[in-house]
């Protein structure tokens, strides 16, 4: 039976490799988006099946309905790619962030990946080896140096991190990890990025289907484990 993956923001950057790669892996692919269209032509670019969800991790209408969608579809999800976020303050310093910014960073890169934990455990329990990956960033590591910059997107990665090991202690049924693809060239990452989406993505498709059932509540990077 082939494994079931949800992968949101899966249309671009490495979501989309991620998809690549495991939909060559054999897995049955659903690529979400804010637009379900598409989704539906990115789902066509992977082949081998792969379909396309419209979800916004904001909206909890939108995640109920996609819950809804491949409940109908698919009776169960093996693994959950939480993938999507933004980056609003690259170069923003900390005492000029305005608070809405830090808000709205939160509510897609923390709330949001929550609340998609959230609405698909029951489907996630449907399965025989459910997993969770948490697409988070060595920007959210705490035991370095004090740094400076993207401070929202650092504190929502640090806190994405921790939810990252709660949900580990709420689902103990679930694998769930977190983990950093490494500078990508991304709309994110931008054009002076060393690496490609497709090397970014390998360690998240690595966590999605091959990794071993008791490295659990980690944060990995390059297919190792990497300090918190
Ligand atoms: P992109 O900006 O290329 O893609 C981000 C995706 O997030 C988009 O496809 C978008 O999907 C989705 N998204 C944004 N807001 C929402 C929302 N409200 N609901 C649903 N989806 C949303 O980023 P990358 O591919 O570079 O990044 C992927 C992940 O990797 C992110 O978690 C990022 O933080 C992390 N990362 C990236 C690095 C890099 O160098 N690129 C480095 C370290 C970590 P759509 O518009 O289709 O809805």
């Amino acid at each position: 039976m082939k494994p079931v993956i949800l992968i949101t923001g899966a249309t671009r950057g490495i979501g989309f490799a991620a998809a690549k790669q495991l939909g060559a892996r054999g897995a049955q692919i659903i690529i979400a988006s804010r637009d379900g269209a598409r989704a539906a032509e990115a789902a066509a670019r992977v082949g081998d099946g792969a379909c396309g969800v419209a979800l916004d991790i904001t909206d909890q209408a939108s995640v109920d309905a996609a819950v809804k969608q491949i409940e109908e579809q698919f009776g169960r999800l093996d693994v959950l790619v939480n993938n999507s976020a933004i980056l609003l303050d690259h170069y923003q310093s900390l005492l000029e962030l305005q608070p809405e910014v830090l808000l709205e960073t939160l509510n897609t890169n923390v709330v949001g990946t929550l609340r998609v934990s959230q609405a698909f455990a029951l489907l996630l329990a449907k399965s025989k080896a459910p997993r969770i990956v948490n697409v988070s960033s060595g920007a959210g590591q705490i035991d370095g140096e004090p740094q400076s910059w993207a401070p929202a997107y650092c504190i929502s990665k640090t806190a994405l991190n921790m939810l990252t090991q709660q949900l580990t202690a709420a689902l103990p049924d679930v694998i769930v990890n977190s983990m950093c693809p490494g500078w990508c060239r991304t709309d994110m990452g931008g054009s002076d990025a060393p690496r490609t989406p497709d090397e970014g993505a390998e360690t998240l498709t690595w966590l999605a289907l091959g990794a071993p059932h008791d490295l659990r509540s980690k944060f990995v990077k390059d297919l190792g484990v990497i300090p918190w």
